[in-house]
């Protein structure tokens, strides 16, 4: 399982019209899938882009791998409810699933490790779109001291997941590009990776998901050999990163919901059958449903 999220690197250029993201491969010669965002779109969410610019959005296929004792170590310490959540599967899994969320009602440190004021008011902005949906609070400080460091990394955007930051003794615990020229996106990735820095996991990985792959296109578009052996590298980065479902436990029973902003986009190409997913730019209902669960309030754990 992906213990962090590594979720887009970018380029761009801007002798284009329109923005490009696209699903490049694992290495970043090879060819690549994209989907457009169409103009009406870009005038819709990127309101203050000011001139003609490709952006090209590639998920960034790498895994770290965690030790996962100290990751349930650090999780059943911040909070017993992470613990180990056994499948109805009879067959016992070789490594129990847990989760990683924190304690409700803590105040998490979050530093700035670098990036100008504009970044960093452009954060907080997006970020706190999760506090009323959350018992936590958000102490955004500067300097090196935080149980979430940011930095300022353009051309990616990743995350830890939850409490695995704790594992980091320093150093950044989450990665976000400063595409302030797209606040929308922006601000949409921000959520997202905040949704890890929360606990979320995936949605596409929903164990209920059912997205009818064209799986070949997928493994095409990451230059991975569909007929590679299951434990040949770029293969197995693809089937983690899209195809293995997580357990229903992970999701705390919570249902599919393609609008979630823990979706990735899919492009039509990648799926057999009329199936796609668009950029979500906004907190679904279900997202926020979720994390009000996840982390209640007092009034509604006395209910
Ligand atoms: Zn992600």
């Amino acid at each position: 399982m992906a213990q962090r999220s590594a979720d887009l690197s970018i380029s761009s250029n801007t002798n284009n019209q329109q923005i490009t993201l696209s699903h490049p491969p694992i290495q970043t010669n090879l060819p690549t899938c994209n989907f457009k965002i169409s103009k009406p779109q870009l005038a819709q969410y990127a309101v203050t882009l000011s001139s003609p610019l490709t952006w090209i959005v590639t998920p960034f296929l790498a895994i770290n791998p965690v030790d996962l004792n100290a990751s349930y170590a650090v999780a059943i310490a911040e909070n017993p409810a992470n613990h180990e959540v056994s499948t109805s599967s009879r067959k016992k899994r070789a490594v129990a699933r847990h989760t990683h969320f924190w304690a409700p009602g803590r105040t998490l440190k979050i530093a700035f490790l670098n990036g100008d004021q504009a970044f960093k008011n452009a954060v907080k902005a997006a970020a706190n779109n999760w506090l009323p949906h959350v018992n936590l609070t958000f102490d955004f400080v500067e300097g090196e001291e935080g149980d979430i460091r940011i930095s300022r990394t353009p051309g990616t955007y990743w995350s830890e997941i939850g409490t695995n930051a704790l594992l980091r003794e320093e150093g950044p615990t989450m990665g976000l590009s400063p595409d302030l020229r797209m606040p929308a996106f922006f601000a949409a990735n921000v959520m997202h990776e905040f949704g890890h820095l929360l606990g979320a996991e995936h949605e596409h990985l929903h164990p209920e998901a059912n997205i009818p792959w064209n799986k070949r296109a997928v493994y095409a578009a990451h230059g991975a050999d569909e007929h590679a052996d299951e434990d040949h590298y770029q293969r197995s980065m693809v089937d983690e990163r899209y195809f293995n479902p997580l357990d229903a436990s992970a999701v705390n029973h919570s249902p599919y919901d393609p609008l979630s902003i823990m979706h990735y986009v899919i492009s039509q190409d990648w799926t057999e059958g009329d199936f796609k997913i668009d950029l979500n730019f906004v907190l679904s209902e279900k997202d926020k449903a979720f994390m009000s669960k996840v982390y209640p309030f007092q009034q509604e754990q006395s209910e």
